[in-house]
């Protein structure tokens, strides 16, 4: 992980608060439960997270702004709501935080998750980014743009549907169907261009003969080596590579501008129908919505959910841009429509 702690406020522990605060990574496999309500210690609050990176120094801070300790476990998005299932009313899980908005919203129908009546969350994060029944909210915005080779693309493709021109044949690398990114790309444009229309774009980037590879960050690794000159990530990776190494020769090129826009994903926290300690949920989950979203988002160079939060000086020079807001909301619903859609084409 990219040590991007410059841009992270300083928190100083003396030695033996450290010892006494600090976080509990829990292992792999099921966690004792802790009992709902009465057996809960106020002081600890357990949390599930598909989000991991940059997370210990978040509740870090965190625990030396409220004395509550963090534990924590990681694990990806469906891979933690089907733990939450089977565990049921007997998880330690306090809340849950997912790196994309359709699986919150999957947990959310799988009847996971608490509503949350708080002022300060509705104050803080905007109304498409959070859920209509108060079942979540958005964290920090992660946007899901086209890349390209600074070194052998001139003319970058400008929408999703670019990329499956024929200039792109065998020069493009994509994410595969089975990742959450992938489906919520495709559900917004279903949502935005028509099924039919959808449909035809992502034939296109499949009869592109595209490479898939199943990490961002080896994308864009394979565009700056000359294994494909464009491609679809997120622009935190981008971000942690340029933040490595400046030199780094891939650039954003903003799709769908000024349209419908660059396709947003959120990532989300939300606190757990089970929750043995549901007071020191929403406090997480305010605290990293206001004092600690800047420093949630700055840990993974994403843009803050709050808008009135600065992101770091590092994507600000990507440039302004047009982020797709509206779509936020409909990315669970359309899911199995998106699933099914990368099947019928082929994509792998
Ligand atoms: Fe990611």
């Amino acid at each position: 992980m990219p040590n991007n702690g410059s841009l992270m406020r300083k928190v100083h522990f003396p030695p033996s608060r450290l010892v006494f605060s600090a976080i509990v990574a829990l292992s792999g496999g099921l966690v004792a439960s802790c009992g709902t309500g009465s057996g809960a210690n106020p002081e600890q609050v357990t949390v599930y997270t598909g989000r991991h990176y940059g997370i210990e120094a978040v509740f870090d801070e965190f625990t030396e702004d409220t004395g509550i300790e963090v534990r924590f476990t990681t694990g990806s998005d469906p891979e933690l709501r089907e733990r939450l299932v089977a565990e049921g009313a007997n998880t330690p899980a306090d809340v849950v935080i997912t790196a994309d908005a359709a699986n919150i919203e999957l947990a959310a129908s799988a009847g996971l998750l608490a509503a949350l009546d708080s002022d300060t969350l509705r104050g803080a994060i905007p109304e498409e980014l959070r859920s209509e029944k108060n079942e979540w909210f958005a964290l920090s915005r992660r946007l899901r743009v086209i890349m390209h080779s600074t070194e052998r693309v001139s003319e970058p493709p400008r929408s999703y549907a670019d990329l499956g021109g024929s200039a792109w044949s065998k020069r493009l690398c994509l994410r595969p169907s089975t990742h959450p990114y992938t489906q919520s790309l495709v559900a917004s444009l279903i949502l935005n261009q028509g099924a039919e229309k959808a449909e035809s774009i992502v034939e296109g980037w499949v009869a592109n003969e595209p490479l898939y590879i199943n990490s961002d960050t080896d994308i864009l690794k394979a565009i700056s080596a000359g294994d494909c000159d464009v491609a679809i990530t997120n622009t935190y990776y981008l971000a942690r590579l340029l933040d490595e190494d400046p030199a780094t020769p891939v650039a954003i090129s903003w799709p769908e501008q000024p349209t419908t826009g660059a396709h947003l994903n959120v990532s989300t926290g939300a606190v757990l129908a089970s929750a043995p300690n549901p007071g020191g949920a929403r406090r997480l989950l305010e605290w990293l919505a206001t004092k600690g979203q800047k420093t949630f988002s700055d840990a993974n160079f994403e843009y803050p959910a709050d808008p009135s939060v600065a992101p770091a000086d590092l994507i600000v020079g990507f440039g302004e841009h047009t982020a797709d807001l509206a779509a936020v909301r409909q990315l669970g619903r359309l899911n199995q429509d998106a699933v099914a859609l990368l099947s019928r084409v082929g994509h792998e």
